[in-house]
């Protein structure tokens, strides 16, 4: 009895030990994630990809410490060219230039395709399917105009100190700007 007794104190006490660790945790985060970046004159700073600089290399979609990622492909609507074969939208070897899941470059089917007339077409991101993965933006810049490109989203970024991905961005594209002169142009089109 007294043995039984001992293996219930034991379990109570670890598990009261873990809730305090959760607690810890959770409040760390939270410290983290909802800290603002401020420069020298008291102005907010945010991360940001420089789309020139960026080679597509997929970490965005695995570096971030958020999940799913907090950089999203956006669009620039007065670049695209409403293109019937897409190279952000479809395959290279894709057997039809249709909307069949296997003719699609995109991984989470995030990019929706609309017929606006022949031979024109409407690329949308659904953004809270995208991942970042940049598979859609390597093949507009490869073949299309580049109107597709990989940009961290202010709303969702917890705002990291120092981003993940910025240390493992092979191209060094990401860097902390003054929030007065971020693309607000460029991320407001998709
Ligand atoms: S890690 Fe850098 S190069 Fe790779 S996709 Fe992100 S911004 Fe582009
Ligand atoms: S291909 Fe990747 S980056 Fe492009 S929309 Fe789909 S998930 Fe987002
Ligand atoms: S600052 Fe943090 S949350 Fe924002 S993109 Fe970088 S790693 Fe992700």
């Amino acid at each position: 009895m007294s043995d039984l007794m001992d293996v219930k104190k034991t379990d109570t006490d670890r598990r009261e030990f873990l809730k305090t660790a959760c607690r810890i945790l959770a409040l760390a985060v939270g410290a983290v994630g909802f800290s603002r970046l401020v420069d020298i004159e008291g102005g907010e700073q945010v991360w940001q990809i420089d789309p020139k600089k960026c080679i597509q290399c997929g970490r965005c979609a695995t570096e971030c410490v958020l999940n799913p990622s907090a950089v999203k492909c956006v669009r620039a609507f007065d670049v695209c060219g409403y293109c019937k074969l897409c190279g952000g939208y479809h395959r290279i070897n894709a057997s039809r230039l249709d909307t069949a899941a296997e003719n699609q470059i995109c991984p989470t089917g995030a990019i929706v395709r609309t017929y606006i007339e022949d031979p024109f077409y409407e690329y949308k991101i659904i953004e809270e399917l995208c991942n970042g993965c940049g598979k859609c933006v390597k093949g507009c810049t490869a073949f299309g105009n580049g109107s597709l490109y990989l940009q961290i989203r202010h709303h969702l970024c917890a705002g990291c100190n120092e981003c993940r991905i910025a240390v493992r961005c092979p191209a060094n594209a990401i860097s902390l700007v003054s929030m007065k002169n971020a693309h607000f142009s460029l991320t407001e089109s998709y």
